[in-house]
């Protein structure tokens, strides 16, 4: 299997929460399993409607998160309210993973403060979101 990453890249989250709400002039769509969407509402005990709205443009996801005030209706200041169970897509921020023809691929967001910040990451590490993202996903 080809996984390709990016090379001697430097990423430390600084926990700003701008990846959980839309930037100056980008708006951001939190896309959602329909795996993540029960067990969100299972524990928090909100109905699912209530925090996101159904979504069948990007497969295989199946909702997106509703905002309030541009951000993520779970987040309080800079601080998630579901982060222990929060969503791929937010476990990956700034990273994203595309499938193409011969294997895939990681890409990442230019935007995020914590690029070029801390540790370089290591091949370990890609595998490892790589396996996270294929046993979430399989279940999903
Ligand atoms: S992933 Fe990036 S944008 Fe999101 S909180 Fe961390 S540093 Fe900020």
């Amino acid at each position: 299997m080809n996984l390709r990453y990016p090379k001697n890249l430097h990423f430390e989250c600084q926990r700003c929460a701008k990846c959980c709400g839309d930037g100056s002039h980008r708006g951001r769509n939190i896309l959602l399993l329909e795996s993540e969407v029960k067990r969100i509402s299972k524990t928090t005990g909100s109905r699912p409607l209530s925090f996101a709205s159904r979504s069948l443009s990007v497969q295989p996801y199946r909702y997106r998160m509703k905002k309030r005030g541009g951000k993520c209706v779970f987040l309080y200041g800079k601080a998630c309210r579901i982060y222990k169970i929060r969503p791929l897509i937010c476990r990956f921020y700034p990273f994203s993973l595309k499938k193409g023809s011969n294997g895939y691929k990681f890409e990442f967001s230019e935007k995020c403060p914590g690029i070029d910040i801390g540790n370089a990451l290591k091949k370990s590490d890609f595998e490892r979101m790589f396996e996270e993202a294929k046993k979430i996903l399989q279940y999903s």
